[in-house]
């Protein structure tokens, strides 16, 4: 069985809750060695706690994310701060900018239900606080970012940075940006979400979406399901799990298998070489480096 990793999904999601116990079974079936479980808001930060001590496979995380920043409460940083301290081997994040639900999002969208939509400049100054937390704790930052890689690039170059790296996670930026990001210490993990784009869907770079994948420095490259969000295009998942309440698709932790198969014929490499590789990533970023 090959060792796979997840760079990033939430398992504490109410939606994966009634199947939590058949998605593990799933996971241990095709051999998932870890998970990269984010917490993004302060509720969720303690149900990330509890499944991590019930499955080994788990490696918690904890952060503000973007679409919860609006609604922090008054005690969040030390919310934060108590978490990581009682978990040495735990990272930060989910934290990130998005202009995407500022200026994209389409009326009545019912992932942003209830949610105060905090300003970008808001955004910036949790996400800095966040990142500078990391940096100063040496705990990887797992980044989403959504239309706003320029802020989220100069966000970057003014802070700390922690010395192991940081992840940005379903890397949908221009391809031009993958170095000066990774220079920073960038990793980028590759979504099944993105065959959906396997029409040749041109971005304004000119680079197709799926093709920049073929430009990450394969020591920089990961891999991730962000289950329950971002489901493969159906004919492009292996595991299937019934629709949300809302009658949302929902995609399946197990997917993480199928990732791996998409990113290895689009790099044109053996999927043995890519799963070594990851392992390797996986390791030199999220693992447990403290005695080194
Ligand atoms: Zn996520």
């Amino acid at each position: 069985m090959r060792p796979l990793y997840d760079a990033h999904q939430h398992f504490q999601f109410d939606e994966l809750a009634p199947h939590r116990a058949a998605i593990a079974a799933s996971l241990q079936a095709i051999g998932l060695k870890r998970a990269v479980v984010n917490g993004s808001c302060e509720q969720d930060w303690p149900v990330v706690t509890d499944l991590a001590q019930q499955y080994d496979w788990i490696l918690p995380s904890y952060g503000l994310h973007p679409w919860d920043c609006g609604n922090r409460s008054p005690h969040w940083q030390s919310a934060l701060r108590t978490q990581l301290d009682a978990n040495p081997l735990a990272h930060v994040g989910e934290i990130g900018l998005d202009r995407w639900m500022i200026d994209s999002v389409k009326p009545g969208d019912l992932r942003l239900t209830g949610l105060r939509v905090a300003p970008l400049a808001e955004q910036v100054e949790a996400f800095t606080w966040q990142f500078t937390l990391a940096a100063e704790l040496n705990r990887a930052a797992s980044v989403h970012c959504l239309q706003a890689f320029g802020p989220l690039l100069d966000a970057l170059t003014q802070t700390k940075r922690p010395a192991r790296g940081f992840l940005l996670h379903a890397y949908s930026g221009p391809a031009e940006m993958i170095k000066p990001f990774a220079d920073l210490g960038a990793y980028f993990s590759f979504n099944g979400n993105f065959l959906k784009h396997s029409g040749g869907t041109r971005s304004p770079d000119g680079v197709s979406r799926l093709d920049r994948w073929k430009q990450i420095p394969s020591d920089r490259l990961l891999v991730e399901t962000d289950a329950p969000a971002m489901p493969l295009p159906n004919e492009c998942a292996t595991h299937h799990l019934p629709p949300g309440p809302n009658g949302e698709p929902l995609n399946h932790p197990a997917n993480i298998e199928a990732a791996y198969a998409a990113l290895a014929s689009l790099r044109d490499i053996h999927i043995e070489t890519l799963v070594t590789q990851v392992e390797e990533n996986f390791q030199r970023l999220f693992g447990d480096n403290s005695k080194s």
